[in-house]
């Protein structure tokens, strides 16, 4: 094994991320390396700016993949927005909402947690209670697409709940952009993250961040430094801006790659995407509901299905044969849902209809179930639309 040629298994990437890698993203990846002040490198720079704009839906000029993958995007947001002795408020429904309040008391906030149960999301009305219980908060954090549960917080009107309080808001995208509509600018989102390995379907490695005017004023007032050096936007602001000054070395190549996913992007259209992963997620639904499961979430996202293992069903020993057998990868359960819930994905290029079929093929005779009658269920949406 150890010195046998690289030959990884062929899988379909049907789990919480990543999601199956198109090969011209592959290939973008072994392209030949630059350096990184190398011209034809600061256009690449430029280009995947550009494209990140766009898939953001934002004017922000301080757009760009952070060096490292979505956790260092969460980091980036908090490190660079939050002061030691700072309030922030985060919403809390799964993992990554509970994830944000590590992160920020490690930098020396004073968190308010806003809970709801795992599945639930947070109306508007809930989020405003809390800030006025808690006047001194300046930052809210929520997670768009909580990939533990699946569920889809909606977001269009929580800006101007958090501005009316003076406070910033950050979202967790790393599920939901190039999937679902994320609209950083309408939506009055100051600062947002995500990650290249979900529904932009590259290689894990980069967090795509964008920061608005706001959340500039909000860095350029700090009394104090960043917490971390590596992420400090003020110095890779001049790395991505006009002086081009070394922070530290790009990773090239992923770099490559992420443009060359976003490229795939928007060759297809946001629109025609997003409506790509409603129209399989309601095939895999109908299918999946066909074979006794159940959803976990009241408001699904799109592109992670969160299901009950039903009792009595073996859960490990499930996915080991959708993986052995199948080579179909989905995701267990995570936190409190350990063992109790399976996570599939339909996220980027792993969102076809190939994929709902093999699943629902493979999955049916494991559950004993009919799976014919969950293909018959699925095609039925399909024909719907
Ligand atoms: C995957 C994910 C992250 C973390 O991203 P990594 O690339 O694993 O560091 C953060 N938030 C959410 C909602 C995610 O789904």
């Amino acid at each position: 094994m150890t010195d046998a040629q690289l030959d990884p298994p062929s899988r379909m990437l049907m789990g919480p991320g990543p999601s199956d890698v198109p090969p011209r993203v592959l290939a973008a990846l072994g392209a030949p390396t630059v350096g990184h002040l190398d011209p034809y490198y600061l256009e690449v720079m430029d280009d995947t700016r550009r494209l990140l704009q766009a898939t953001f839906r934002t004017e922000n000029t301080l757009t760009m993949p952070m060096s490292a993958t979505g956790m260092a995007g969460m980091e980036t947001c908090i490190v660079n927005l939050v002061e030691p002795g700072d309030h922030v408020l985060i919403g809390v429904n799964g993992v990554f909402g509970e994830r944000m309040c590590d992160v920020a008391g490690r930098a020396g906030a004073t968190v308010h947690r806003i809970e709801a149960e795992w599945g639930e999301t947070f109306t508007p009305q809930q989020i405003e209670d809390a800030l006025r219980a808690h006047p001194e908060v300046r930052l809210v954090g929520v997670v768009h697409a909580e990939t533990s549960t699946g569920a889809h917080q909606p977001l269009e009107e929580l800006g101007a709940v958090a501005h009316a309080r003076d406070a910033l808001l950050v979202v967790d995208a790393v599920t939901s952009l190039a999937g679902a509509p994320v609209d950083i600018d309408a939506w009055g989102v100051d600062a947002c993250y995500s990650g290249t390995q979900k529904c932009i379907s590259c290689p894990p490695g980069l967090s795509p961040v964008t920061f608005g005017e706001r959340a500039l004023a909000r860095m350029d007032a700090r009394r104090t430094k960043s917490q971390s050096w590596y992420l400090d936007l003020s110095m890779i602001r001049a790395y991505w801006g006009e002086a081009r000054a070394y922070h530290h070395t790009a990773p090239v190549n992923m770099t490559y790659a992420l443009r060359e996913a976003l490229r795939l992007v928007h060759e297809e259209g946001l629109e025609a995407r997003f409506a790509r992963h409603r129209l399989h997620h309601g095939a895999l639904r109908a299918g999946l509901e066909a074979l006794g499961l159940s959803y976990v979430p009241k408001r699904s996202l799109p592109m992670l299905n969160c299901v009950r293992v039903p009792d009595g069903v073996d859960d490990a020993g499930v996915r080991r044969a959708l993986l052995v057998d199948h080579g179909i990868e989905i995701g267990g359960g995570l936190g409190p849902f350990k063992g109790r819930a399976w996570r599939i994905g339909l996220m980027g290029a792993s969102c076809t209809r190939r994929h709902v079929t093999a699943l629902l093929g493979a999955l049916g005779p494991l559950l004993g179930a009919d799976a014919g009658a969950a293909l018959r269920a699925a095609d039925e949406a399909y024909r719907a639309g």
